[in-house]
């Protein structure tokens, strides 16, 4: 069978990271290194011709911007396009790989996999793990059935929906709660655990490119104590959704519900997740704010703001008829 090309895009994170001491493993500056030198320092991989490498951004993915996720959407769009390339393997800081594992899966949907990765150690470590997650990307990627958005991080593949970062230091710093791993990658081969998570439906990646102003919407937390008043200043400065990262089954203290419930009236949307790193919300009936359907609240935001990207967009065409 011929063996179609693979493409890796970097975008930053601790990957390509650089500190001033090989046994500095955490004071380091994080997005230094360019993709092409990280993948020169794994000839076994680069060898073969079959890849395309392109930097996409060179950021420390704390500092992650809509403006990055766009053109790294263009990108991903451009290359599962050619049916010459077989997968895509982005290389990702890991703070907010699965908000970004998440958004690609929800704008791109993909029939062919895009697997990022990323790395807790900078590339001038003693002893880096960015090269060998690189590596079980690649193997991730190059699998026969592989498809749609997924992790790659310490051996283990998790999905886009399901996939949170839970440590802040240990090399395995991924979990995917509850629904487990999709596999586990070993000496290059993958050991499936599961079915492909299935794309879900979302908004056109085509869409995306269009968009001028993403629409703001931000996070609260319950917690003992908690009032209306953030809820308050986030709506005077026109904020157009709210995602509660509520307590338990989604509980929310009495004085935040009331703001929330306020500007629910007033127009603004409000979405109900739950701060529990397993699990998710269980339905109550009479529930006036609407459940996350299972989803973290960083990723309820962002379907929360696909959902008025699509919005905006069939009203201006409306506008337009
Ligand atoms: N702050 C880094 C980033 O997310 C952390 C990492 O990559 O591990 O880019």
């Amino acid at each position: 069978m011929k063996h179609r090309k693979l493409v890796i895009l970097g975008t930053g994170g601790t990957i390509a990271g650089k500190a001033d001491h090989a046994a500095d493993n955490i004071g380091y500056t994080a997005a230094k290194v360019g993709i092409d030198q990280l993948l020169a320092a794994i000839p076994a991989l680069t060898g073969s011709g079959l890849f395309i490498s392109e930097q996409v951004s060179q950021v420390d993915s704390k500092d992650m911007s809509f403006d990055v996720w766009a053109q790294l959407a263009a990108r991903v769009r451009h290359f599962l396009a050619d049916d010459d390339v077989q997968g895509i393997v982005i290389t990702h800081g890991t703070d907010t790989l699965e908000e970004t594992a998440y958004f690609l899966q929800s704008v791109c949907q993909p029939a062919k996999p895009v697997v990022l990765t990323c790395a807790m150690r900078p590339a001038t470590a003693l002893a880096p793990d960015g090269p060998q997650n690189v590596m079980d990307a690649v193997a991730v990627a190059r699998h026969p059935e592989a498809c749609g958005v997924v992790a790659v991080c310490a051996g283990t593949v998790h999905s886009a929906l399901d996939v949170q970062k839970v440590h802040p230091y240990k090399l395995d710093a991924f979990s995917s709660g509850d629904a487990g791993p999709v596999g586990y990658v070993e000496e290059g081969r993958l050991r499936l655990l599961r079915n492909w998570p299935f794309p879900q439906t979302g908004i056109a990646c085509a869409a995306i490119e269009k968009v001028a102003t993403w629409p703001r919407v931000e996070i609260v937390m319950n917690y003992a104590g908690a009032s209306a008043l953030m809820v308050q200043a986030l709506v005077d400065q026109g904020v157009r959704g709210l995602v509660v990262a509520g307590t338990g089954n989604g509980t929310i203290h009495e004085d935040l519900q009331a703001g929330l419930l306020r500007a629910q009236a007033s127009g603004v949307r409000i979405v109900r997740s739950t701060r529990c790193l397993e699990g998710r919300i269980l339905p109550l009936s009479g529930n006036a704010i609407a459940d996350s359907q299972g989803l973290s609240p960083v990723k309820a935001r962002i379907a929360l703001m696909l959902d008025l990207v699509a919005q905006d967009a069939t009203s201006s065409a409306v506008g337009q008829a």
